[in-house]
């Protein structure tokens, strides 16, 4: 076992605070890799407070995970020691299941998640990206361009296959009328990748302030969604919807918006239930309401691959691991442009 330093969340109401632990040592299929930089993203806020009701503390959390490989297993092949690599939310499955055979990991009834899940390894919790180094299957390492700027790069390996799955799955090509909704980390990384695949993109805002940004970063309209007239001359206009959004809201304002056969795809896990869709939305268009998790970690090869050669890669803010609690209260607040990555160096101050 070797000792790890972290941050981690003690009790749903308390501040995150230094934390420090044991990872295993590297088996003959791991991968040791020294993490540089950690995405922060508002699952990690969901499950440090106990949101979503399944919390085991201490959580050191962090799936957008990047850095350089240290050591390898004797069974390690396609990976070196001084690579670049990154780890996203999963670390391990049952490899056998249907879901696993067609390279959908997320849907295993056996998926370990990066944090907060059971280590069958170490029989402990598994422990997450707020920290100095990480032990992973070769299975679940993912190969990292060392063209992109590393700490932008970290946000892909959750807000950006997270965004990309459900856009590949629903087969998005060139002229096809996108509404993003909501303009935070996954959002943001929907506005650019539905671009790049060729998508007139429509992105759909509380925040008035973030029109011009929006622009820049690929949409071709913008509107501020608590706007009555702004939506209603979107009625029926869109084929695809994928909804972003980190709190219950009133889906069918966005139903609405849908073209016959449309459909809106939710991403969000907020810690209550949307008010019930109205169905006479959905029957009198057949139009669909569907959901993702993530993505495979093939399709996240995939990804990553899509972005080095796009050039794409997530509008962040770095900052120390000791602002992590100021990172949580300003995200709450959607004053985030658009994703805080942790310096993961700052961990040794
Ligand atoms: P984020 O950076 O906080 O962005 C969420 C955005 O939602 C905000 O920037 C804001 O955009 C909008 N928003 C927030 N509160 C709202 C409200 N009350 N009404 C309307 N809009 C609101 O969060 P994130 O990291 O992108 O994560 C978004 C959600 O996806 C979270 O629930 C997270 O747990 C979930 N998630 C799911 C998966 C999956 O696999 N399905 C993976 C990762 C994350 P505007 O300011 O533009 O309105
Ligand atoms: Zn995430």
């Amino acid at each position: 076992m070797k000792k790890s330093i972290a941050y981690a969340a003690y009790e749903p109401n308390k501040p995150l605070g230094p934390f420090e632990f044991e990872r295993r040592e590297v088996g003959a299929t791991d991968i040791q890799i020294d993490i540089l930089y950690c995405g922060v993203c508002h699952s990690d806020i969901h499950q440090a407070r106990n949101e979503w009701g399944n919390a085991k503390y201490p959580m050191v959390p962090g799936h957008e995970i990047v850095g350089r490989i240290t050591h390898v297993g004797t069974g390690v092949k396609g990976f070196n020691v001084g690579d670049l690599a990154g780890v996203g939310c999963m670390v391990d499955s049952c490899g056998v299941c249907p879901d696993c055979q067609a390279d959908l990991e997320q849907f295993c009834e056996s998926t370990v998640f990066t944090y907060n899940s059971h280590d069958q390894h170490t029989g402990q919790n598994t422990y997450g990206g707020y920290s100095d180094h990480v032990v992973v299957d070769q299975r679940f390492v993912l190969h990292v361009s060392e063209k992109l700027e590393l700490a932008a790069v970290a946000p892909l390996l959750c807000a950006g296959i997270t965004t990309y799955s459900p856009l590949r799955h629903w087969k998005i090509k060139k002229g096809d009328r996108v509404g993003i909704v909501g303009l935070g980390g996954l959002g943001h990384m929907g506005v650019k990748l539905a671009h790049a695949m060729g998508a007139h993109v429509v992105l759909f805002t509380t925040s008035p302030d973030k029109s011009a940004d929006a622009k820049r970063l690929g949409a071709s309209e913008v509107v501020i969604s608590k706007h009555a007239d702004e939506m209603a001359k979107m009625a029926g206009s869109l084929d695809f919807i994928l909804n972003t959004v980190a709190a219950p809201h009133d889906l069918d304002q966005f139903m609405a918006l849908l073209k016959r056969d449309g459909t809106m795809c939710l991403v969000g896990v907020p810690d209550g239930p949307h008010p019930s869709p109205n169905i006479a939305n959905l029957i009198f268009k057949r139009r669909q309401l569907a959901g993702s998790l993530i993505g495979g970690i093939k399709e996240t090869q995939e990804m990553l691959d899509f972005c080095a050669e796009h050039n794409i890669t997530s509008d962040i803010e770095l900052i120390p691991v000791q602002k992590i609690n100021e990172a949580y209260e300003r995200m709450l607040k959607s004053d985030v442009k658009y994703r805080f990555v942790i310096d993961m160096q700052s961990l040794k101050r």
